[in-house]
């Protein structure tokens, strides 16, 4: 039988890759109390270090999966008129402004997918769907299993909070790498983004990797490696799976906080959003339709208005009244003034997800509250002709000592550059992986 100390020891030296029987063993033992956390965090450390390989990602994975329930989707397989509908959802890494799930999820639903959302809150200056669906009176983001299936099977798509029975080995060891340095390791994060994905039982999955200032993988190599990671997990586990990476270097779209955010998906969804959040949301939109075999348009989904219909039923079967309206910050105040006349060329997404961040958009702590009407609204962004003196960003908060100290986290040199041309129009997607790219590989 292993011991938990010589499996560290082996691990730190990288002596030998673990076993699938080592891996196995470690996490019943793990869960059963004979392995402490403080055990558990040095071989996390030991992992960070030297990284897991494909095989020992492969176990490492399937243990997380194999921690706790999966889920059926077998009831929503079928639309009301008995015809099949394909699982597949879509999960990015995070971003500032990022509310491409709100959008995606119904739109992709509408074309005749089924989308079972299991989503997270926001850290760090990254925001979390769950708190920007949260700002709509009445909704609820934990449902049972029971409740989430009959929510799914009626409406097609549902954005809700992991329940405890999912992958709950992924809760243990991400608090405890949230508290030992040990969170930006590539096989960490894939086991962890992926143990829940596939638990959650869609047959296929898009991902959304950012690469980019505002990113959580700010470099584009790290990002591009997290994905292909991602990428060979999802068909080892046999959930079709292909990722996107994608910039984030500048905010997408012009709102950034909770009910901002929602206000903005909603406009989107009808048919008015802007165009960059439009491009990564198509763009996702089309591969999770490919993926899922369903031949339809996404742009004709939402001019016929039959997205935004979705939308609208999701929110109500989680006790939500879409029609309501969005709470709204007490104080609105002007900020960060065009330094020069001429094009913008830059804003840094990384200043202003702290700006938001700290005007309470966002949580320092798993257990703060966020509020739900603080946030950053962009007046003008790159590819915009501003005059000297112009507000470039509009801050919104309900506290006014708020706006001292995300004012200063805008002040930095470069969280906005002027050019004397508008700046060349890059493609948001930086490229597309999918399984047949990455059939050897998996460990890092
Ligand atoms: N999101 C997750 O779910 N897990 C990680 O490790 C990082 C981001």
């Amino acid at each position: 039988m292993p011991d938990v100390v010589s499996l560290i020891h082996v691990k730190r030296d990288n002596r030998r890759p673990l076993t699938d029987a080592e891996i196995g063993w470690l996490f019943a033992a793990y869960a059963g109390g004979e392995v402490a956390d403080e055990q558990m965090a040095a071989l996390l450390m030991a992992i960070y270090f030297n990284g897991l390989d494909g095989a020992e990602l492969r176990a490492w994975t399937g243990a997380m999966i194999a921690s706790g329930e999966r889920l059926n989707l077998a009831a929503a397989a079928v639309d009301a008129a008995g015809r099949p509908r394909p699982s597949v959802d879509k999960h990015s890494t995070g971003g500032v402004g990022d509310k491409v799930s709100l959008v995606v999820a119904p739109l992709v639903a509408s074309c005749g997918a089924v989308v079972p959302m299991i989503s997270g809150r926001g850290l760090g200056h990254t925001g979390g769907t769950l708190d920007k669906l949260e700002s709509i009176p009445g909704w609820r983001a934990s449902l049972g299993n029971q409740e989430l299936t009959a929510a799914l099977t009626k409406v097609g798509a549902v954005i809700a909070a992991a329940g405890s029975g999912l992958a709950p080995a992924d809760r243990r060891l991400y608090a405890l790498r949230d508290v030992t340095g040990t969170v930006e390791s590539i096989p960490l994060i894939a086991s962890s983004i992926m143990s829940k994905k596939i638990a959650e039982g869609t047959q296929a999955l898009v991902l959304d990797v950012k690469t980019g200032s505002g990113a959580f993988m700010r470099d584009q190599a790290r990002a591009t490696q997290l994905a292909r990671t991602m990428v060979a997990l999802g068909a080892e586990h046999h959930v079709r799976t292909r990722a996107l990476v994608t910039r984030m270097d500048t905010p997408l779209g012009r709102a950034v906080g909770n009910a901002l955010e929602v206000e903005e998906a909603v406009k989107a969804l009808t048919g008015e959003g802007p165009d960059d959040l439009m491009e990564v949301t198509f763009a996702l939109a089309e591969h999770m339709l490919e993926l899922a075999g369903i031949n339809a348009s996404p742009d004709e989904e939402i001019a016929s208005g039959r997205a935004f219909d979705t939308y609208q039923r999701m929110i109500r079967a989680q006790g939500g009244d879409p029609d309501a309206p969005l709470p709204a910050a007490r104080h609105v105040r002007d900020a960060l003034l065009a330094p020069e006349t001429g094009w913008i060329t830059g804003l840094d997404a990384l200043a202003v997800g702290i700006a938001a961040w700290r005007l309470g958009a966002g949580r320092a702590r798993k257990e703060d509250d966020v509020s739900h009407t603080a946030g950053v609204r962009c007046l003008a962004k790159p590819g915009d002709r501003v005059r000297r003196g112009q507000p470039i960003l509009e801050l919104h908060a309900d506290d006014e000592s708020r706006f001292a100290p995300a004012a200063e986290a805008l002040e930095a040199a470069g969280t906005v550059t002027i050019g004397s041309a508008p700046p060349p129009r890059t493609p948001l997607v930086v490229s597309v992986i999918s399984a047949a790219d990455v059939a050897d590989e998996g460990g890092t």
